[in-house]
């Protein structure tokens, strides 16, 4: 008998999972609203043309080659990215107590930033996520040996920020706790503090002394502002903080596949700066020994070309303002359809998800009856909305509720 014969069977993933059942459908007017990849408007994954000209440069480059990068990345796409985030002028760079390393995308900025605080946080700190949160999160943690704890988040009520009851959960939370903050675009909710909430936020986190882990994934392709979209970062710093930020360049360049993420601490001094480096580095190399190249080198391009940094903005809008526009007609044909319920929540809300505020009851019968995939939790993906099928979904959502 096999040596593993008793190991359990793990269910498989749920989002991976729909759209494996999305894909063997037959139906023709089929929707996938479950995938978190942006499609343009004939429901086709989008190269975006800047990447495509980048791409170009850097293998027509006669001087290309395959070596292996640094163990924590290229360096021109490390200190772009901290730039990116933080704003090219910010004085922590200056005084040099920003470090970063590359990442195998978010979920590897992620899983870095976990096992660093594994190692050097304070031992028996609870890790909170935001309840509910990206379903990566939890097991992220929890595999590097922390205990995951949920604080309150969203109201089902108001379909929107329960502001009092996060306030409270930090408020209670250990002294010295980690807290996962999602920097914009919540993930799955849409739902995103305002200025003043992430003011309050700040407010109490300084007074228990917890510690922001900030995961960023959606920058500019929230709002189309690349500044707008890293505000809370940006204040988080300015307040004086210590932490750490995740970026992923899956959705904001479109660059799913390639893996091209990264990790930034923000410290106090540029001695600790260089000692949380010298560990980011010895950590990296015992994971991935180096990242990979090819995305990042496209990032580091763009970012450092100020003509095609401009046309990356562009490129950024046509994707964020697709993603409004389909949020306010799927908002105009459910108010058409005087569909009972209120729902200024889909133009509120900001990202490519939205919950709908969809029952897991009505969520079976849309996926039945309408070959309408969703998940369970009533989280849809605007980018799976297009003008072809915008108002089918609605004509659907309207006859599940009522
Ligand atoms: N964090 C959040 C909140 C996300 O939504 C995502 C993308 N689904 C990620 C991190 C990371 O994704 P990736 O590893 O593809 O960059």
């Amino acid at each position: 008998p096999s040596t593993f014969q008793e190991v359990p069977r793990a269910p498989p993933d749920v989002i991976f999972n729909l759209t494996a059942t999305y894909k063997a459908d037959t139906f023709e007017k089929k929707v996938n609203l479950g995938v978190g990849a942006y499609r343009d408007d004939n429901g086709k994954p989008w190269v975006l043309p800047v990447v495509k000209k980048a791409e170009r440069e850097i293998i027509n480059d006669p001087e290309l080659d395959h070596e292996y990068l640094p163990i924590t990345g290229l360096v021109s796409f490390k200190e772009a990215s901290i730039k990116l985030i933080l704003g090219a002028d910010n004085p922590a760079i200056k005084e040099k107590r920003v470090v970063a390393a590359q990442t195998i995308s978010g979920t590897g900025a992620n899983h870095l930033g976990a096992l660093f605080l594994s190692r050097f946080y304070r031992k028996g700190s609870i890790v909170y996520v935001s309840n509910p949160t990206w379903a990566n999160h939890k097991p992220i943690f929890n595999n590097v040996g922390f205990e995951t704890r949920d604080y309150a988040y969203y109201d089902p009520k108001t379909i929107g920020l329960d502001i009092g009851g996060m306030l409270d959960s930090l408020e209670n939370a250990p002294e010295g706790s980690i807290i996962l903050l999602h920097a914009c675009a919540h993930n799955p909710t849409g739902v995103d503090p305002t200025q003043e909430q992430w003011k309050a936020i700040a407010d109490v986190m300084e007074k228990k002394n917890h510690f922001p882990f900030f995961d960023c994934a959606y920058q500019g392709f929230a709002s189309g502002d690349l500044d707008r979209d890293a505000w809370a970062v940006r204040y988080f710093v300015e307040r004086g903080f210590e932490l750490l930020v995740c970026q992923s360049y899956a959705k904001n360049f479109g660059l799913y596949g390639q893996r091209a993420g990264c990790l930034t601490f923000v410290l106090r001094d540029s001695e600790t700066a260089l000692k949380v480096d010298s560990q980011l580095a010895k950590l990296q190399r015992a994971e991935i020994s180096n990242p990979p190249a090819h995305g990042a080198r496209i990032v580091s391009l763009v970012l450092n070309d100020s003509a095609l940094f401009d046309e990356w903005v562009e490129n950024l809008k046509t994707m964020s303002f697709r993603i409004q526009e389909m949020r306010r007609r799927l908002y105009v044909n459910l108010v058409e359809l005087e569909t009972p319920g209120t729902w200024n929540h889909i133009t509120d809300q900001i990202g490519m998800f939205s919950f709908t505020g969809l029952k897991p009851h009505q969520v079976k019968v849309i996926k039945e009856k309408y070959h309408v995939y969703l998940t369970d939790n009533g989280r849809i993906s605007m980018a799976g909305l297009s003008s072809k099928n915008v108002e089918y979904f609605a004509k659907a959502v309207d006859d599940v509720v009522r």
